[in-house]
């Protein structure tokens, strides 16, 4: 391995056959271990530019696939086609929360009024 060898084989591997400078494509013409790693790059080059895209689409199915497989854990996503709480259920909590609070407001004044008499 000479000299050049070194950059000339760095650029190939890291940018491509393409990014050499015209001293390095001078030194591959000279070199048998540069123009094999020069002919090996190129060969990836065109492996890689016939390659297709790989793109995968999930099944339509597979969140309730994956609930039904992963037992009383998992709960469908509400937002995702899981039922939301009724409006009737939302009502009576909200209900429920003002009356306690009313409640407990009435018996803390009843409490202090019996405190200061
Ligand atoms: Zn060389």
């Amino acid at each position: 391995m000479r000299v050049r060898c070194v950059p000339t084989r760095a650029t190939v591997q890291a940018r491509g056959a393409s990014a050499l400078t015209a001293s390095m494509r001078t030194h591959v013409g000279t070199c048998a271990g540069c123009a094999a790693a020069v002919s090996d790059a190129r060969v990836l080059d065109v492996a890689f530019a016939d390659a297709r895209v790989f793109e995968y689409t999930a099944p339509s199915d597979i969140e309730q696939r994956i609930l039904a497989a992963t037992g009383p854990w998992a709960v469908p996503d509400p937002v995702r086609g899981g039922r939301r709480p009724g409006r009737a259920a939302t009502v009576a909590a909200v209900a429920t929360a003002a009356t306690t609070a009313a409640v407990g407001t009435f018996v803390i004044v009843l409490r202090r009024r019996q405190r200061a008499a």
